[in-house]
């Protein structure tokens, strides 16, 4: 009841009956304001209830995590978000659970005093980042905002508790924090201006080049930290870019600090809409990047005008830069070499390979160096110093090759001059010792690749000091100088005359015959004795020369030097004015060699060379089949010299085919004498060597002899050795070919000893094998040779060809060989070669 309602009671006790009625009426007020007062509790109770269910709804759909909690901490109530939050499945699950069992780890501690404090301080929140934990045991980092919530009936105390989750912004934050680690430790200077100028975004290093701290220019226009030039210059830069819409690119200098080189990239930052919101700048420093171009820059000029040849190519050797030397220097415009391989090395001044060889050294030990030839454009080389290094990237993988070519023809001319000083004796200007010696290791060599041997002529002058004594030594040297222009005179080519010191001299002969060693060592001794007019003075000197050969006479300089040495002696105690060979044994083939060679020479003019017949009978029939003619040589002095000996120096010499020509004349005339007599018919066969059958007009001469000396071809057979016919056997087949087209029989001589291809047995356009006399001669004693005899003349009996077996001298061999079923023979059994007349003779007695 109301203090007023009270009051108006007490007022009806003390009054009349009106008073009762008064009081009554009272009643019925006091009625009416409690029903007034019930309908306004109603009222008031619809209403709470229509809040309670407002402030329900509004928690069910707040859309962070919310629980009430009662003094005790125990869940009363929870929102839908709460209930996904912690991972339970209902609501009703969550009822009567306790807060405390919901926070991970040390959030307990945290809670126990954000709630005594809550109650002490009276305050109404509190707030703290904890973490809790869902159902699954995966804490979550929230914020945790504890709100006491009071009702105006006091009649308990709840807390709202509300979940802030925290892990969107810890993403966010860890994002922010990257950006910002990044920003900071950029070496570039990086910042953002508003429209208004105003400092949005500054990292660590722009803050230190500009000296002012981030945090303070953050919000300020750049005016508060910019000095003006560089103020007005940003500005302006920015504006273009606020204006255009597009970054731009500049290079400037901060006056800020020490002149150092930045570039510049500004650009515009955007916002969701693509409108401009910021300008920013990230300012490299390339002071250094600029300086090192600037170096490269002129260390490609130097490249580029200096006189050394530069060539750059990439990893794969394709050029990608040459400078004007190199191009002067092989005289191509470098647009023809530009991507292509060098190709200045391929010469053939090289070896095969060389180039390849060269690369391969560079790439194994990062640099070559080397005197090269080098090819120019035009096909002339010239001698260069080749410098290669190889060019690797930080990561060891060969990024470029260099190049660096130096002509050295003049320095080679120089050394070459140098070389002649030291190598050459200052008086003669002959070689001295010391390229002698190189000249004869150098030979020694070639001999040992297959060359020929050669004969190192060691001379003395006789009698030379007794003219230095007594004309002085200018005449002597006047004298000298005189010899050696006559020595040199005397020389090939190939050879090497020097002047060992004083009057001796050694000559280096290459590769000659015996007689045309005798011949120059004779004519230098004339050189010797022929008088020297010096200096109006006629002097007349000799020498004394030894000779020693390579090999025979000395492996090395120093003993083929002392052996000619020694010989040369003997020259001088047998007389001077002569010379003589180290071995006397050589010195005595040698001589006759020379002998022989010469007088072979001679002979082919004169009447010492004739021919002989030795006949070929057909066993069966005893009748004369044929005739071999043989070669004779009888020298007036030296006798009668055998073919075996003649031929085949007439063969090294090439005399053979003049030699062999005759023989062919010569019994071309014989059968034209012969055709008035019984031998008319008999075919006369001509021995024909491999020089005279490779001849081009080999096969002319033939035919103009058997028609200048009108015959029938088939008077005529060549005897060809199987080496000549192997030699190049698809020729050789053409070319007996058309000597059988022309009716000359053909006979393969010497059979079995060389190397005859079965194949081309059946080929050649042959009509004779001649069974070489080493196995006729041996038929009795070796088995080996009965069976090549039974074999060839298998061959030759399947292949339909004759044979002939030379050298038949006793009955044994004949009787062996007509068993086997050769029916032709040749030897002295029958009857030696005999000249002409004597064979004519015994053609007539013969059958
Ligand atoms: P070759 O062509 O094998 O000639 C046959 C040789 O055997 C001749 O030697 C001949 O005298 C010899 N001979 C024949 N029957 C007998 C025998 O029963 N016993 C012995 N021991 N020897 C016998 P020759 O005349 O000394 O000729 C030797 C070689 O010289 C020939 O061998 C031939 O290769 C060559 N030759 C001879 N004359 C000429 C020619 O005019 N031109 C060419 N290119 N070479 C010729
Ligand atoms: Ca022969
Ligand atoms: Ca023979």
């Amino acid at each position: 009841m109301t203090e007023k309602g009270m009051k108006r009671l007490t007022l009806l006790t003390e009054g009349d009956r009106s008073q009762a009625d008064r009081a009554l009426e009272e009643l019925r007020i006091h009625q009416a304001e409690l029903e007034a007062q019930n309908l306004e509790l109603t009222q008031m109770r619809d209403r709470l209830e229509l809040e309670r269910g407002r402030y329900l709804a509004l928690f069910q759909a707040l859309p962070i995590p919310g629980v009430v909690l009662d003094r005790m901490a125990v869940i009363v109530e929870a929102n839908a978000a709460a209930v996904g939050f912690f991972g339970f499945s209902s609501k009703r699950a969550l009822h009567r659970h306790s807060f405390r069992r919901l926070l991970a780890d040390r959030g307990g501690a945290w809670f126990g005093d954000a709630l005594a404090q809550a109650s002490r301080d009276g305050s109404w929140e509190v707030e703290g980042a904890v973490q809790l934990m869902d159902r699954a045991g995966q804490s979550i980092p929230v914020d945790l905002r504890l709100i006491r919530m009071s009702n105006e009936y006091h009649l308990d105390e709840h807390m709202l508790v509300l979940a802030i989750d925290r892990r969107r912004q810890e993403v966010h934050d860890r994002h922010r924090r990257l950006y910002q680690a990044l920003l900071d430790n950029s070496p570039a200077l990086v910042t953002a201006y508003d429209r208004h100028g105003r400092c949005l975004l500054m990292n660590q290093r722009a803050s230190e080049v500009l000296a002012v701290s981030a945090q303070s220019a953050i919000g300020q226009p750049r005016s508060a930290f910019l000095p003006g030039e560089q103020l007005d210059y940003e500005r302006q830069s920015d504006q273009r870019v606020w204006e255009s819409g597009h970054p731009i690119q500049e290079s400037l200098r901060w006056p800020t600090e020490d002149g150092r080189l930045y570039a510049v990239n500004r650009f515009p930052l955007r916002d969701a809409e693509r409108r401009i919101f910021a300008v920013a700048t990230i300012s490299a420093d390339i002071t250094e990047m600029e300086s090192m171009r600037q170096r490269l820059d002129l260390a490609m000029q130097v490249f580029s005008r200096g006189a050394e040849g530069v060539i750059i190519t990439d990893e794969k050797r394709r050029i990608t830069f040459v400078n004007e030397a190199f191009k002067n220097m092989l005289g191509v415009p470098d647009i023809e070499i530009q991507g292509h391989e060098p190709d200045f090395l391929s010469t053939s001044h090289h070896p095969p390979g060389f180039a390849r060889d060269i690369f391969r050294g560079l790439l194994a030990r990062g640099g070559w160096e080397g005197e090269v030839w080098v090819r120019r454009r035009n096909g002339e080389v010239f001698p260069a110093w080749l410098r290669l290094s190889v060019v690797r990237a930080l990561n060891g993988r060969v990024s470029h090759f260099i190049g660096i070519v130096n002509d050295i023809t003049q320095r080679k001319a120089a050394e070459e001059e140098i070389q002649r000083l030291a190598y050459f004796d200052s008086l003669t200007g002959l070689p001295n010792r010391y390229l002698l010696k190189d000249r004869v290791d150098q030979a020694i060599r070639r001999c040992h690749r297959g060359g020929k041997g050669f004969a190192l002529v060691f001379l003395d002058l006789d009698r030379f000091k007794e003219i230095n004594d007594a004309f002085g030594h200018g005449m002597g040297d006047g004298l000298l100088v005189e010899f050696a222009r006559r020595l040199r005179r005397l020389l090939r080519e190939q050879d090497t005359v020097c002047r060992l010191g004083g009057d001796e001299f050694v000559l280096v002969l290459m590769e000659i015959s015996a007689e045309s060693l005798l011949q120059r060592v004779r004519s230098v001794l004339e050189s010797a004795t022929r008088p020297f007019e010096i200096k109006g003075h006629r002097l007349q000197v000799s020498a004394s020369i030894g000779i020693a050969m390579y090999p025979d006479d000395g492996e090395s300089f120093d003993e083929l030097l002392k052996n000619a040495d020694t010989a040369m002696y003997q020259s001088k105690s047998a007389g001077r004015n002569t010379f003589r060979f180290f071995d006397p044994q050589m010195a005595l083939e040698a001589s006759r060699r020379a002998v022989v060679e010469n007088a072979l020479r001679e002979a082919l003019h004169s009447d010492q060379i004739h021919m002989v017949f030795q006949p070929q009978v057909a066993l069966d029939s005893n009748r004369l089949i044929g005739a071999e003619a043989l070669m004779r040589w009888r020298h007036p002095e030296l006798g009668e010299i055998p073919p075996a000996e003649f031929i085949q120096l007439a063969e090294r010499t090439g005399l053979i085919v003049e030699l062999g020509n005759r023989a062919l004349d010569m019994v071309l005339a014989q059968l034209a004498a012969w055709r008035s007599t019984r031998l008319a018919d008999l075919p006369v066969s001509v021995n024909v060597s491999g020089e005279q059958f490779w001849r081009k007009d080999f096969l002319d001469r033939i035919r103009a002899g058997l028609a200048d000396a009108d015959l029938p071809p088939r008077s005529l057979a060549l005897e060809l050795t199987e080496h000549t016919a192997m030699r190049l056997p698809d020729e050789a087949v053409r070319i007996m070919d058309s000597l059988s087209q022309l009716g000359v029989s053909l006979a393969i001589d010497d059979f079995g000893t060389g190397y005859s291809s079965l194949a081309y047995l059946h080929r050649f356009p042959l009509d004779v094998i001649k069974i070489d006399r080493s196995f006729v001669c041996e038929l009795e004693t070796s088995e080996t040779a009965r069976q090549v005899c039974r074999s060839i003349l298998t061959i030759a009996q399947t292949t339909g060809l004759k044979t002939i077996a030379e050298g038949v001298e006793t009955e044994g061999q004949r009787d062996f060989l007509a068993r086997l079923g050769c029916g032709a023979m040749q030897g002295f059994l029958f009857a030696r070669p005999m000249g002409a007349e004597e064979f004519l003779a015994f053609a007539e007695k013969y059958a």
